[in-house]
């Protein structure tokens, strides 16, 4: 297990950790006993990640839909903290459209913040967990990746997309102690899903086998148990966190 320059803890980075999902998964890596590296979009954003993380972690500005932005993080980062233990892919945007109406800037926007931001940050760390032969990488697929979703064409294959490079990277780089895993959130009680019209909420608590939107903490627990001793011997695989809105 990598040892942090000075501090004796195990070190793991979430994307997208300034609210919702990402705050939450920081959290309980703390608790967990990580330091954490959050990212957010904004100065602003990594100010209020380092006050909430506390001593046990540090905000960082990152853009995941920008290549160089990533280099430049993963390197400063690198330096001053050393090799992560667990990549938590985690930012995400939604540009909902029909697909006769969907331009091509909402297709891309979408691919590039939710999918290829996956590829360039798990490659980037990649060549240090290698050299430690060890890591955890999980990755915030959704429901909508299994589902489909009408208006979401853009969502649902960029987040089926995650499902298939994770079962892909996990059969490369395994021999190297590395696992790779997805989780598929349902609807969780977030600032993304705050702006559904009653109407629609009323429609999607229907088809959930609990009854309620999921918790940011119900996320959480998932994302600490695939990066936990306990899971040493699962990878590849996608954990569904739904309250059973879908089974598969
Ligand atoms: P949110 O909008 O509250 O948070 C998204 C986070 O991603 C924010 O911290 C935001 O700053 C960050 N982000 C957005 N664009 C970014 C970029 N270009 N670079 C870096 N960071 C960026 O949403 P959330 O509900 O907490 O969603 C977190 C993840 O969970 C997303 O990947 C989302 O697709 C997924 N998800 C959410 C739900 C849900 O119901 N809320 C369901 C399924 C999957």
């Amino acid at each position: 297990m990598d040892t942090l320059k000075g501090i004796n803890k195990k070190l793991a980075i979430v994307t997208g950790a300034s609210r919702g999902i990402g705050r939450a998964i920081a959290e309980k890596l703390v608790a967990d006993g990580f330091f954490v590296v959050g990212t957010a979009t904004s100065d602003s954003g990594a100010e209020a990640i380092s006050a909430y993380l506390g001593a046990n972690g540090k905000g960082y500005k990152l853009n995941v839909a920008d290549a160089a932005d990533i280099e430049n993080f993963i390197k400063t980062a690198g330096d001053a903290h050393g090799t992560p233990a667990v990549l938590v892919n985690n930012a995400g945007i939604t540009r909902d459209n029909l697909l006769m109406r969907m331009k091509e800037e909402e297709w891309d926007d979408i691919i590039a913040t939710n999918l290829t931001s996956v590829f360039r940050m798990s490659k980037a760390v990649l060549r240090g967990m290698m050299k430690v032969r060890y890591g955890r990488i999980i990755n915030i697929s959704s429901v909508v990746g299994s589902t489909g979703n009408a208006g979401q064409t853009n969502y649902a294959a960029a987040k089926a997309g995650m499902v298939g490079f994770a079962k892909s990277m996990a059969k490369e780089v395994g021999s190297r102690g590395i696992t790779v895993n997805t989780v598929a959130p349902g609807f969780i009680d977030t600032d993304m899903t705050k702006e559904l019209s009653e109407e629609i909420k009323t429609a999607l608590l229907g088809s959930i086998a609990l009854g309620r939107l999921g918790r940011p903490e119900e996320i959480a627990h998932a994302v600490s148990f695939l990066a936990s001793e306990q899971a040493s011997y699962i990878t590849g695989e996608t954990l569904h966190v739904n309250g059973g809105m879908y089974m598969p």
